[in-house]
């Protein structure tokens, strides 16, 4: 990617004692992007983080800022700020004087640090707090004062680890939009590490998704959850249901494939003749009918458990062979629900474009 802010060409980060943390990952970060590193706990985003920051070294390969070559750049000295979880601040401090201190220490004139530190605390919309101690502060608050330290210095990427995880769920939905907010106002790159996927899905651009150490797929929010390469990255976007296939013969640009509980199916696939594969579909894709529908594919079966979300009820249908499918049906009327109880006989069906055939 020629307009790359951040190379990560060939890191392998081992620690002592034989834990290799990150294993020869390759990646490109554009400028101006809301890039996520997401993975279960141990996959190594934190670790890659660490390395891009300059806390943690490479064992092999480069890390490329700005076009330069970081391998002997100390972290106060790269174009790159970190916010970590716990949102560091200074107690005894004021949030103007917390602000402040990076620019104090770096020798920055007073005149400037006051006009940068004013429009800090606009962009994080603290200035009517500015005199205010952390102390008095909420957790949201105390969390963009952490934001407006780190985006005072004009870092050209921001590193955020788990920038939301101390939170509570209504703030953390607040934050999200307020850090989309924040990266599209000050077009700086963010690069965010979390394993929450909604938080990855709802505010990044691109996505990384890291499993034992490697990079599985870098793709946008979309194109993950409806074109994942891998059941793990199915699985770990969203909820899934996965059944065995094993595939017979291509026709045209489709598989004719023998899938557990539902017999013989055509996917569009190409060349895994012989194969045993996984078909995935997205729970909301599939569709409950009482009677027998028209489409294409369509399977028997009993209504084994039904779950109220209040906008949503999961319905989990077992067919033939012991196939569980997991359902989610919208509510959209008041008295609707799933709309079928426990042990009643229905129909599961789904649109033949709705199915992925994954092999790895
Ligand atoms: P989490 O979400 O739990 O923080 P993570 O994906 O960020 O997980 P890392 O913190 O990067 O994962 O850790 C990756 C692996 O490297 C883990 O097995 C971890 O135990 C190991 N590890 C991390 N730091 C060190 C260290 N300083 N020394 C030894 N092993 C380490």
């Amino acid at each position: 990617m020629s307009d790359a802010i951040v190379s990560i060409r060939n890191v392998t980060k081992a620690f002592p004692g034989g834990v290799t943390a990150v294993d020869n990952v390759s990646l490109d970060i554009a400028q101006n992007e809301f890039f996520a590193l997401l993975g279960p706990s141990g996959c190594g985003k934190t670790t890659l983080l660490r390395m891009i920051s300059g806390l943690e070294m490479p064992s092999s390969g480069q890390i490329i800022i700005g076009g330069e070559d970081m391998a002997f750049t100390p972290p106060n000295k790269r174009p790159t700020n970190m916010v970590f979880q716990s949102y560091a601040v200074f107690p005894h401090m004021t949030v103007e004087q917390n602000i402040a201190y990076g620019l104090k220490v770096t020798g920055v004139p007073s005149d400037e640090i006051r006009r940068r530190v004013g429009e800090a605390l606009e962009m994080v919309k603290l200035t009517a707090l500015a005199a205010r101690k952390p102390d008095q502060m909420s957790g949201g608050q105390r969390q963009r004062v952490a934001l407006a330290r780190a985006l005072v210095k004009r870092p050209k990427v921001l590193l955020l680890d788990e920038p939301l995880s101390a939170l509570d769920a209504k703030l953390r939905d607040d934050m999200r939009l307020e850090l989309t907010r924040l990266q599209e106002t000050v077009g700086i790159t963010f690069i965010i590490v979390t394993h929450d996927q909604d938080e990855a899905l709802s505010m990044a651009s691109r996505i990384a998704v890291m499993d034992r150490g490697s990079v599985q797929q870098v793709a946008t929010p979309a194109e993950l959850y409806e074109h994942p390469r891998s059941r793990f990255v199915a699985d770990f976007i969203g909820k899934v249901n996965l059944i065995d296939a094993r595939v017979h013969r291509q026709i045209g640009r489709k598989v004719d494939c023998e899938v557990k509980g539902l017999g013989r199916m055509e996917v569009a696939s190409d060349g895994l003749v012989g194969a045993q594969v996984a078909i995935a579909i997205r729970p909301e894709k599939l569709k409950i009918a009482v009677s027998e529908p028209a489409a294409a594919i369509r399977v028997h079966g009993k209504v084994r458990d039904v779950a109220y979300y209040g906008d949503t009820s999961h319905v989990v249908v077992e067919a033939a062979d012991g196939l569980m499918l997991s359902v989610n049906v919208q509510n959209e009327t008041r008295r609707g629900g799933a709309g079928v109880e426990r042990g009643q006989p229905v129909w599961v069906h789904w649109s033949p474009e709705d199915s992925i055939v994954l092999s790895e």
